[in-house]
């Protein structure tokens, strides 16, 4: 197995896509991140547009891939009605729904109610941060769906990314991809994808935090809007305290 020092500043993670390549690399990575790190390869699926991208090759890949869902409990019911969609089309996939330790109701009683509202940087770290930790834990390395042209802290993102935060190898195959090229392969391979993306909603995430969009040029503006926040904490350094 290639080692983060050596695989980072191969030719692999600097390669430019050949314009031939319809996934601009995506299959490529993805199918040398499954023959690389095998089962300890982590797919952590959003069931965004992007995911049903990645889902859809790597179930071409390695059909019995495993998945993990951050279920915080606090998810539009579009999210969940897709993700039983998804289990229906790919049935080898592994899907876990990773929940935090905290129900919701558990969490109001410990930490005040709408966390989210007052300190949603505490309330990400409990209902996302810390179970993809635990999920990560025997992992080597995982996938996400990030694109360099989502925002300004995604644009220096490559395809194998030495993951401080998870103490692992973050694979991301989809950084060349446009919000169009996403689409085009959605409608050319007619797969399912959530029914909130057809009202403005391009990044879903949980309901008290994701709002439809009024700036379309700006994909992520509906996640955590009229605040400074603009990561849920999965791709940026820990936070000091929880
Ligand atoms: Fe909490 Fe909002 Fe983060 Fe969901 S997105 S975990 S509700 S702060």
């Amino acid at each position: 197995m290639l080692t983060y020092e050596t695989y980072y500043d191969s030719p692999l993670n600097n390669e430019t896509p050949s314009p031939d390549d319809p996934t601009k690399g995506a299959e490529k990575i993805l199918e040398w991140a499954y023959q690389t790190y095998g089962d300890s390869l982590v797919y952590a699926c959003s069931f965004g547009a992007e995911s049903m991208v990645l889902i859809d090759m790597i179930a071409r890949v390695k059909p019995d891939a495993s998945l993990v869902f951050l279920d915080t409990g606090l998810h539009f019911q579009e999210t969940y009605d897709l993700i039983d969609e998804v289990k229906e089309r790919y049935p080898l996939l592994s899907i876990e729904m990773k929940q935090p330790e905290l129900t919701v109701d558990e969490q109001r009683e410990k930490h005040g109610a709408a966390l989210w509202s007052r300190k949603p940087d505490q309330c990400c770290y409990i209902r996302k941060v810390k179970p993809l930790e635990e999920a990560l834990s025997g992992a080597t390395a995982w996938i996400s769906g990030l694109r360099r042209a989502q925002s300004p802290t995604r644009a220096n993102t490559d395809f194998l990314n030495k993951d401080e935060r998870f103490q692992s190898i973050k694979v991301c195959p989809l950084i060349h991809w446009s919000w169009d090229d996403v689409w085009d392969y959605i409608e050319k391979h007619q797969l399912p994808y959530n029914k909130l993306h057809d009202q403005n909603y391009p990044s879903i995430g949980c309901v008290p935090c994701t709002s439809p969009v009024t700036d379309a040029s700006d994909e992520r503006s509906g996640r955590w809007a009229n605040s400074q926040k603009t990561e849920c904490g999965l791709h940026v350094a820990p936070p000091t305290s929880n």
